[in-house]
């Protein structure tokens, strides 16, 4: 592949290619590593020089000529614990990059061609009007009343576990409002002590997740709005089944059940986690 930077991620329906040589750690391949049968044009490749120096490509499975042995379609997901934190993190942008690139083909206003304007901006060729990716944020908290937290059940998860209460930030309100209200209209709960975590990028598709602590102040558990099904306050020793990593959910949980939300020691730096 014809491409002067030091890695390419190919990505196609949610998956990232992956280069596993024996006695390597698995990682994103080098341009000069694949061969794609048709060149995508332009509009369908970014470059970016962070966290790495890589070259997004959109392809289709199919588009890529033969595979060599040691490379693999992995779940971009999937693929946050199989290759380096910065391959990883680099992967999780050029997904959303192009899942932006491939929604954003015509201007919503005036309904002519968007093309690319600078690396990672498009201009209409009718009205003129310039846009950039665009980044959904949600919050999400993690409730404790004494040596218990709050852990729900929501009818979006896929898996049988229980994870935090979390929303998406509505236009007008800060994430501290945020926070509060979703607690509020999911569990019925009111909450106090509001503070920081820490954030995470969630690229399923172009969400940033931020999440949050808090303590239980008054009210009963109830489940009105019907988002979630189940839940309550847990201890320590009576855990449900909970989130896999990556995700802040499991951070967040681990780092209570390590003691560790008063002293907030959340490592920076970390895409992975
Ligand atoms: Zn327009």
């Amino acid at each position: 592949m014809n491409s002067e930077a030091e890695y390419a991620v190919l990505i196609s329906k949610g998956k990232v290619l992956i280069q596993a040589c024996r006695g390597e750690t698995p990682r994103l391949p080098r341009p000069d590593e694949v061969s794609l049968q048709t060149g995508p044009s332009m509009d369908g490749r970014f470059r970016f020089g962070h966290p790495i120096d890589a070259e997004a490509i959109a392809v289709d499975e199919g588009s890529v000529g033969e595979t060599m042995p040691t490379q693999e379609w992995t779940e971009l997901r999937a693929s946050a614990s199989i290759i380096p934190a910065e391959h990883y993190a680099a992967a999780a942008k050029a997904s959303e990059l192009l899942f932006w690139d491939s929604t954003t083909r015509r201007c919503s206003v005036c309904g002519a061609e968007m093309v690319r304007h600078t690396e990672i901006s498009k201009r209409c060729t009718g009205c003129g009007r310039e846009i950039w990716p665009t980044l959904s944020p949600a919050v999400i908290v993690l409730v404790r009343r004494g040596k218990e937290a709050l852990l729900v059940h929501a009818k979006t998860f896929s898996k049988p576990f229980y994870g935090l209460v979390a929303g998406f930030v509505e236009t007008g309100e800060s994430l501290e409002e945020c926070v509060r209200r979703e607690v509020k209209e999911e569990t019925s709960l009111e909450i106090d002590n509001i503070r920081y975590f820490g954030s995470q990028s969630w690229p399923f598709p172009s969400q940033l997740m931020i999440g949050f602590t808090a303590d239980y102040a008054s009210g009963e558990v109830r489940f009105s709005d019907g988002e979630l099904t189940s839940g309550g306050f847990f201890s320590r020793d009576s855990l449900p089944q909970i989130p896999r990593p990556p995700s802040i959910a499991r951070e967040m949980i681990d780092a209570w059940l390590e003691g560790r939300i008063d002293s907030q020691t959340r490592p920076a730096n970390n895409p992975q986690e």
